[in-house]
């Protein structure tokens, strides 16, 4: 089956911990689209190296700052010396460095330090590959994500808003902030554009939107109509996250990562009156029988 992507689109699809790089060239230069986590810098460089072919990149633009889609932003920049772009809702944030904002500081990931050289605005057009990508708000996962859409070749970058299989944690409520009705609105959003093909922040790319579409309206109801599973999930994904990073974590350091977690999530933190031991007991099992960790003792293993 193809999927139709054009020639000058690339599209580097990550495993686990860093999300999609989408590299867009043009005859000499080349744009990139979110760089995965620190972690995983190196092959991030080596890839866009082969994908760009002499070119010169000479822009990251990202749809959002998660340490999973700007962890590799200062070394690309270091490497060819290629402007940042940024959503304009982060710019205080990344300025001033304020990594409790910025999300890295609550789920215990990391991100290198970098300076921003242009904000993206909502309805902003950014040249692309030789094509004009709109850029639009999608709140919900995080309020100030956005999303690039390319009318032309009705093709959508949707990040974090939808994937093939759902969409992310819905970080805002988590904090008391309300975001179940935005990700309600960004899908609707997605579903007015009618995007012949979409290219997830995490995942192949695919074009049966209309099935994703339907199974993410329903996810977003399920979740609103009982918070609790937002929380749940988040938990779960955070704790497989540091574990996947880390390899091995002993239930005191996942025990410590709860606490971290719900200190900065007042919302979160009524969802789990326990003490931490017992919901951090609760995340390992939930980890094994999933199959993303085995358990040896005290201590959990990364397991994919
Ligand atoms: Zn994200």
């Amino acid at each position: 089956m193809s999927l139709h992507l054009p020639d000058h689109i690339r599209v580097l699809e990550r495993g686990w911990l860093s999300s999609n790089n989408i590299v867009f060239l043009d005859a000499d230069t080349a744009d990139v689209v979110d760089t995965g986590y620190v972690t995983h810098a190196a092959e991030t460089l080596r890839l866009i190296d082969e994908a760009l072919a002499g070119r010169t990149l000479q822009r990251i633009v990202n749809t959002h700052i998660h340490s999973d889609h700007a962890g590799g932003n200062a070394q690309l920049q270091a490497r060819h010396g290629c402007s940042i772009w940024i959503p304009h809702g982060e710019a205080d944030a990344v300025a001033t460095w304020d990594e409790t904002r910025l999300s890295y500081q609550v789920t215990s990931q990391q991100c290198p330090r970098f300076a921003y050289d242009g904000l993206i605005h909502p309805h902003d057009t950014l040249h692309l590959g030789g094509h004009e990508w709109l850029a639009l708000p999608a709140p919900g996962h995080d309020h100030a994500m956005v999303m690039l859409w390319c009318e032309a070749q009705g093709i959508l970058i949707s990040a974090d808003a939808l994937w093939q299989k759902g969409f992310g944690v819905i970080f805002p409520e988590l904090a008391g902030i309300p975001g179940f009705a935005a990700q309600k609105a960004t899908l609707d959003l997605i579903a007015q554009l009618q995007p012949r093909l979409v290219i997830p922040g995490h995942g192949a790319p695919f074009t049966d939107v209309d099935a994703a579409l339907l199974a993410a309206q329903s996810r977003i109801q399920w979740l609103s109509d009982l918070p609790q599973r937002n929380s749940d999930n988040a938990l779960k994904v955070l704790l497989a996250f540091k574990l996947l990073e880390a390899q091995c974590l002993s239930l005191a350091e996942l025990t410590d990562m709860v606490c971290t977690t719900l200190q900065g999530n007042p919302t979160m933190r009524l969802h789990y009156p326990q003490a931490p031991q017992a919901t951090a007991a609760l995340v390992a099992e939930q980890l094994v029988r999933s199959g993303v960790a085995t358990r040896q003792g005290d201590a959990l293993y990364a397991a994919i």
